[in-house]
């Protein structure tokens, strides 16, 4: 009796067999003003067909398999050795081995890479989140092995390699290799001058052996780490000289023996569970080489945490856009109140003002990746002033979007099997790792100190929309108060930076995006017209079009 009780009704279709990425028009969109147009085709074709497998059952079969099946470290072998591995579920090893073979590691090599590079990786960090870290620390890692051109010509090949290898080998004879990197510390984290680990000279040639703790080295089963420590010739002498010096540490030595790298125990972390997070010991016999000169490691290393922290714009507006679809399709299907979700107007305003956020990220982490591929003087002044204000902003908006986003599904959203919950545990990492917040803020004043030029070329890119709405003129004109003072201004450091980025946004979305898009931003982000939460748009803007425009739209017709 019970089982014809059981009908099920009104329940949305999955939103699975879809192109991830034609079916974000921002997204594609953004792409094609962004790259030349020689390449346009290329590069649609490539991104669609990474969009086709993020959208297919099987890569989500594989996220899901991955979040639930997290990391086990394996510290000793069987007769008591240690080996420091970590086994992975093999669904980790198909979503990396995936994204290596298209490429998300290669953005330097490449025309447009960075473009090329971001887009994917937008697209396919929606399958599963947590394998995004190795494939941004190894993608990272090449600007800051360049500081040491012996080291590149060895390791940027494989780091840039479309082959995934998942064992530990020596570098010469590994077809492709990932990186890491670890720098935080029990005692500092974002102060990195605290950094206590001492590298000691093994020869004039650039090798040392290293001791100290990491208190934080993700990817764990990476091939190499890029790691700080203080070397006796470090600037301002002295073991430990004042300002640590940047290596580069194999995990398996040129002779093919085990460098000393033990892993400690793997974080329990909220959310990123399919992703190892683990604390490492150095012993006093782990070699490592030089990279760049002694006591400038962290100018070197800032090479890699740049590309990085686009990254964790790029990966935060990964989880919105996903977020976004699953709540835009499941309200097209679901009925209440004898009409779809999607077509209640309050409802149609929560979307509306999730998807402008949405769009907003895209088009900001594109603007970044396409500013690194420029890479003249004025873009790297720009990216020196626009990558920490984004990264502040972006990354901040990422958990009440994901939180909105489940609440659009109701009771579903709220279980497992949503997938909703992983994108809002997954939410907030992207804020605390490279750089928390308020790190980010003070970088975006350091920047302002020590760079004009970067202001300077921030200021040239918004102006080049002033004119075009009322209220992003307001809203650079308030910028340009203050900016005008920096009295006080590590305690206002935060305002600046949302304000930097929200006009930064509002001048990309006023110049590419529709114009109900960019009305909608400008007056609910620029002006005064929006409360505090999401679904608070004023409703005489079209924000039918502005849902519209952001819903996937799957081809065989289960999306709609
Ligand atoms: C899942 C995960 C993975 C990670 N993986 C890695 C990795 O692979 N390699 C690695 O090196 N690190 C890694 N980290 C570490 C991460 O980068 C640091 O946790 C982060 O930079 C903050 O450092 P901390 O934890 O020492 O916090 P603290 O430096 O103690 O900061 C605590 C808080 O104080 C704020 N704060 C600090 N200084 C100031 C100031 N002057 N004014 C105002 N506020 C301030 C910070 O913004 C932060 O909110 C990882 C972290 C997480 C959560």
């Amino acid at each position: 009796m019970a089982a014809t009780t059981h009908t099920v009704t009104n329940q949305p279709p999955p939103l699975v067999g879809y192109d991830v990425f034609t079916a974000d028009t921002a997204l594609a969109e953004g792409v094609e003003r962004h790259l030349p147009p020689a390449l346009r085709e290329e590069v649609r074709g490539e991104l669609s067909e990474l969009g086709r497998a993020a959208g297919s059952a099987h890569a989500q079969r594989w996220g899901a398999l991955a979040d639930g099946n997290p990391p086990v470290l394996r510290t000793h072998d069987r007769y008591g050795h240690r080996v420091d591995e970590v086994d992975f579920h093999p669904a980790w090893h198909r979503l990396l081995g995936h994204a290596v073979s298209s490429g998300l590691t290669d953005a330097w090599s490449r025309p447009a890479g960075h473009v090329r590079r971001t887009a994917g990786f937008l697209v396919w960090t929606q399958a599963e989140a947590g394998h995004g870290c190795p494939l941004s620390m190894t993608h990272a890692a090449v600007p800051a092995l360049r500081a040491e051109p012996e080291l590149a010509a060895e390791w940027e090949p494989l780091l840039t390699s479309r082959v995934y290898e998942a064992e530990l080998r020596p570098a010469a004879e590994k077809p492709g290799a990932l990186a890491g990197m670890a720098m935080t510390e029990k005692q500092g984290g974002s102060d990195v001058r605290a950094a206590t680990t001492v590298a000691e000279p093994l020869s004039a040639d650039g090798e040392y052996v290293l001791t100290g703790h990491k208190w934080f080295c993700s990817a764990p089963m990476s091939d190499a780490f890029l790691v700080l420590a203080r070397t006796p010739g470090g600037v301002g002498g002295g073991t430990g000289g004042d300002r640590p010096t940047c290596f580069l540490l194999p995990r398996v030595l040129p002779d093919g023996s085990r460098n000393s790298f033990r892993i400690q125990r793997l974080k329990d972390k909220l959310g990123n569970r399919s992703n190892a997070s683990a604390e490492v010991e150095f012993d006093g016999t782990t070699w490592a080489r030089r990279v760049g000169e002694e006591g400038r490691g962290i100018a070197t290393i800032i090479e890699m945490v740049a590309a990085t922290r686009l990254d964790c714009v790029t990966g935060s507006a990964a989880v919105m856009r996903q977020a976004v679809a699953q709540a835009l399709h499941h309200t097209a299907y679901r009925q209440a109140f004898g009409r779809p979700l999607a077509e209640q107007p309050l409802m149609r305003n929560v979307l509306a003002d999730l998807a402008l956020e949405s769009e907003a990220a895209t088009a900001l982490a594109l603007r970044l990746a396409a500013a690194y591929d420029a890479d003249t003087e004025q873009e790297r002044a720009f990216l020196r002033m626009a990558v920490p204000a984004a990264k502040y902003w972006v990354t901040k908006r990422c958990t009440p979007v994901a939180a909105e986003a489940l609440e659009c599904l109701g009771g579903n959203g709220y279980v497992e099997e949503s997938g909703m919950p992983r994108l809002l545990r997954e939410s907030p990492l992207n804020s605390v790792w490279e750089g928390s917040g308020n790190i980010q803020a003070l970088d975006v004043v350091r920047a302002l100190r020590r760079e004009p030029a970067g202001l300077h070329a921030f200021l040239t890119e918004i102006g080049t929309a002033r004119g075009a709405d009322h209220r992003l003129d307001g809203a650079i004109k308030e910028l340009l108060t203050e900016l005008a003072d920096l009295e006080g201004i590590e305690a206002r450091a935060r305002r600046l930076a949302e304000r930097m980025a929200l006009v930064l946004q509002g001048s990309l979305l006023v110049r590419y995006a529709p114009a109900e898009v960019a009305d909608a931003f400008c007056a609910s982000r620029l002006g005064t017209d929006h409360g505090a939460s999401f679904g608070t748009l004023p409703p005489t803007l079209d924000l039918r079009a502005v849902v519209a425009r952001a819903r996937p739209v799957v081809e065989d017709g289960a999306g709609g």
